[in-house]
């Protein structure tokens, strides 16, 4: 019954190593009581004495030892909070910042006042705010303002180990700050946490620490995890896979069988028995967990088992797609199905409902057993409490980008071992568990060993910007922790050359000299502006631009509907029963339909997809933004929540940006005018101008593959505007889009029509000028990929005004 005081107390006195402070925490008796079981308070002695003789400290431990919720505690106690500064810890998720505060403020009886958060949003941080916890790129966004981060007296970077490329930027940027700090007398400690022992990254990289920080190990499994691995040769079709899984689990094969006698033992004797089943990731998993309720893992575990008994099991089989059975309890065959425990079945992915979400985290009701259907949101981020058995079909569905030509696609690929890991974990928190992969130890020895760092596969346009406004001129310099390639580092600067956010480097002198000018080109005033902006460069741009005829509403809110991803209700997920099947089927039609007339009539037309975000928004709004409108009319309730929080901050930092902008938010916009629109699309255009394609020509059409096709300047074959766009119909000749995704072809996503004549005006620098009479009109030219324009379309850069509108 000893309180955490008289512990850590009586610790100190033995070890002889009172800390300077100490500042007392009053926590309830039961959530001390979890605490004290944490492998983590066996370590604080450590930690904290390495925290206070080094300036970086690295910390290991796996997932659910205690890091994320007892360091920043420590720290309190240790009086860091105690003179001014504040403990900031940052998250790559936002899920995470906003639970894990609550989580902490909880535990430590303090209200949200003192341990609060911020994501990109929102926030309830206060001037007595003690313990803060953020996303990574509020963090950035904050060395931006103030580059010692004078605020903070600890820097905690929590999840190194997902090496989300903001993370790698923060300790690229800390290792040096931390020594600046406390070069001034300000002293500042730096905490890198990490679930996997892969640090060597941090740790190894003479760029970062010239003395690499000691490590600290957690030892974390309480419980022994025994792994089971599918001994068939894995399937391509692995939601098949997965899915019969989860019956082969309860019915077929040989180690299936063992699980199944296991399993309903602890039926009888444990209550609570708890699944997290890891399926594909982390966007359109809905589809299948939303189909996954419907079996109903008791009526198998109760039915006789016999090894090799095929026919049942097809027997089983069918009658789960049936669709029999659902409610909690009620069984289709009371006689069978004897006793067992009906599932509580939860999905739990990032795109889901945050009330929804939450619901992981109470326990399930009377007699039921909760099962998980998750994402890798439960792989670390997460940690829900009691579970027992993992079933990890062993891929992730990761966004692929190529860097060539621009092109993104979402991939279904293997995990890591360090992953599979990871997820296997998650099941020995409370006792010893069980981690079943759908994959073979064969196909396990294959997997690499970690994943690799998020910088190395996408695009760094943003991030170069970001410290070319830190005045980081030369990016190559930089301390990442891992390196992005020359290659992908010059086709940033390129973009932001042309975005008008780098100086142009000087065109004269020898081929190595421009190589390295063009590396290092300072920032302009468009681009400091640009910088202010919390959007990726092109949507900045639109932002700069967007102060004429009125647009700015506008402008930002389809810039703030652009970022945030999926605005619309997929309704193309297999549904289950004839009439779930129809109600599917009505609720498409309404979409369809509903965007149909968001297009607009007449010039908003030409505005395409842009213009049905815009109608979409702006309808939703004049609702007043109701969950019951998004519900109806097929739009995501959670991501026009984001939309409006986006419009309010992208608002505030137009204003911040332009003093005189006066622009603020109207939810009763009224659309735009004809002329509105065409400034609109020229605006558009100036932003994703090299996102430009162009319908093909007769003598392209010779090949079938190019019908209906557009042609862009860096890929050789076609791509197409997509069914669902407002330009599907009209095909105009010029347009521009968003990104492409790679799915059955490929197609452009956020398409805009532009008129070929503003090209060489807006676009000068993708344009090569020719004779008039070798071309009346702007043309791709194969061989550079650029756009040819006649002469008479000259250009002067000399503002960033927008030309002249024909009416
Ligand atoms: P780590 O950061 O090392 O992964 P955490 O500090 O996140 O570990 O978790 C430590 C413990 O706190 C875990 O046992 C976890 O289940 C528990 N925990 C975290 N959040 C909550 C919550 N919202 N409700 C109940 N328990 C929680
Ligand atoms: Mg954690």
């Amino acid at each position: 019954e000893k309180n955490d005081k008289d512990v850590k107390e009586e610790m100190h006195k033995k070890e002889d190593c009172k800390p300077a402070v100490f500042i007392p925490v009053d926590r309830l008796p039961e959530i001390q009581e979890a605490r004290l079981r944490l492998p983590i308070l066996a370590e604080e002695q450590v930690i904290m004495e390495a925290v206070r003789e080094k300036e970086c400290v690295v910390l290991c431990g796996e997932t659910g030892s205690g890091k994320t919720t007892q360091v920043p505690q420590f720290l309190y106690e240790a009086g860091y909070a105690s003179s001014g500064g504040i403990i900031g810890v940052t998250e790559p998720r936002r899920v995470a910042a906003i639970s894990m505060s609550h989580r902490v403020a909880t535990e430590m009886n303090l209200p949200s006042g003192v341990v609060s958060y911020q994501i990109r949003y929102e926030g309830n941080v206060t001037e007595n705010t003690k313990i803060k916890f953020m996303t990574d790129g509020v963090l950035l966004k904050e060395i931006q303002k103030d580059f010692l981060l004078q605020k903070y007296s600890v820097v905690i970077i929590d999840e190194a180990h997902e090496r989300s490329v903001y993370t790698d930027i923060l300790i690229g940027l800390l290792s040096r700050i931390v020594p600046l700090r406390n070069k001034k007398g300000l002293p500042m400690k730096l905490i890198i946490m990490s679930a996997t022992l892969r640090v060597e990254d941090f740790t190894e990289n003479k760029r970062l620490f010239r003395t690499p920080p000691p490590v600290i190990k957690v030892e974390a499994r309480q419980f022994a995890v025994t792994v089971h691995f599918n001994k068939r040769t894995p399937v391509d079709n692995y939601t098949g896979e997965a899915f019969r899984g989860i019956l082969v689990f309860l019915t077929g094969q040989a180690e299936v069988h063992s699980v199944c006698r296991r399993l309903r033992k602890c039926s009888l004797n444990v209550q609570n028995i708890q699944f997290l089943i890891f399926l594909k990731c982390p966007y359109y998993s809905q589809s299948l967990s939303q189909s996954l309720p419907r079996i109903n893992l008791d009526s198998y575990s109760a039915l006789p088992v016999d090894e090799g008994d095929e026919d049942r099991q097809a027997g089983i089989d069918d009658n789960d797609n049936e669709g029999s059975d659902l409610e909690l309890g009620d069984h289709p065959d009371k006689e069978k199905a004897d006793p067992s425990i009906p599932l509580y079945v939860l999905p739990l992915y990032s795109l889901l409902a945050p009330e929804q979400q939450a619901k992981v985290f109470s326990p399930p009701p009377t007699g039921a057993r909760l099962c998980v259907v998750a994402t890798n949101v439960a792989e670390t981020s997460l940690t829900i409490p009691g579970i027992k058995y993992v079933v990890d079909c062993g891929r992730v569905k990761k966004r692929f980008y190529d860097r060539v030509t621009g092109v993104s696609s979402f991939k279904v690929t293997w995990i890591s071992q360090a992953s599979a890991n990871q997820r296997a974990g998650r099941a020995g928190r409370t006792e010893p568990g069980h981690c079943y992969r759908l994959y073979s130890s064969a196909v396990f020895g294959d997997f690499s060993l970690f994943s690799e760092a998020e910088i190395t596969r996408r695009p760094v346009d943003d991030l170069v910007l970001q410290m070319k406004d830190l005045n980081i001129e030369k990016v190559v310099n930089f301390p990442f922790p891992t390196p992005p390639s020359s290659e992908v580092l010059i086709s940033a600067e390129q973009l932001l050359i042309s975005l008008g956010a780098l100086e142009e480097p000087p065109r004269r002198g020898r081929l190595g000299e421009m190589e390295r000018a063009r590396l290092s080109c300072p920032i302009t005033p468009l681009g400091r502006a640009m910088a202010a902006f919390p959007v990726a460069p092109r949507y900045a741009k639109m932002l700069a631009l967007g102060r004429q005829q009125g647009c700015m509403p506008y402008i930002i809110t389809i810039v703030a509907a652009m970022t945030v991803r999926e605005i619309f209700e997929d309704y193309d997920r297999p549904a289950g029963s004839e009439e779930e099947n129809t109600k599917m089927a009505g609720k498409k039609a309404r979409c369809v339909q509903m965007r149909r007339l968001w297009a607009g009539q007449g010039q908003s037309v030409q505005l395409g997809d842009l213009m049905v975000l815009l109608g979409a928004v702006g309808a939703c709004e004049f609702a007043g933004c109701t969950h019951q409108f998004c519900e109806e009319n097929g739009l995501r309730y959670k991501a026009m929540l984001e939309i409006r929080r986006l419009r309010g901050q992208l608002t505030n930092a137009v204003n911040a940006v332009c003093s005189d902008a006066g622009v603020y938010v109207d939810n009763k916009m009224a659309p735009p005018t004809a002329s509105q629109v065409l400034c609109l699309r020229q605006i558009v255009l100036a932003g994703l101008g090299d996102h430009i394609a162009r319908r093909v020509q007769a003598e392209e059409l010779l090949d079938p593959k190019w019908r209906n096709g557009y042609k862009t300047p860096l890929l050789d074959d076609p791509v197409f505007i997509h069914p669902s766009s407002a330009l599907h119909k009209t095909l105009p000749e010029f347009v521009v889009y968003q990104e492409i995704m790679e799915t059955t072809k490929m197609y452009m996503r956020g398409v805009c029509a532009v008129q070929a004549e503003w090209i060489p005006k807006l676009l000068p620098q993708y344009c090569h000028f020719s004779a008039p009479e070798e071309s009346p009109a702007p043309w791709f030219c194969p061989l550079s990929g650029r756009v040819k324009c006649h002469q008479q379309s000259t250009f002067y850069r000399v503002s960033w005004k927008l030309p002249a509108i024909e009416m």
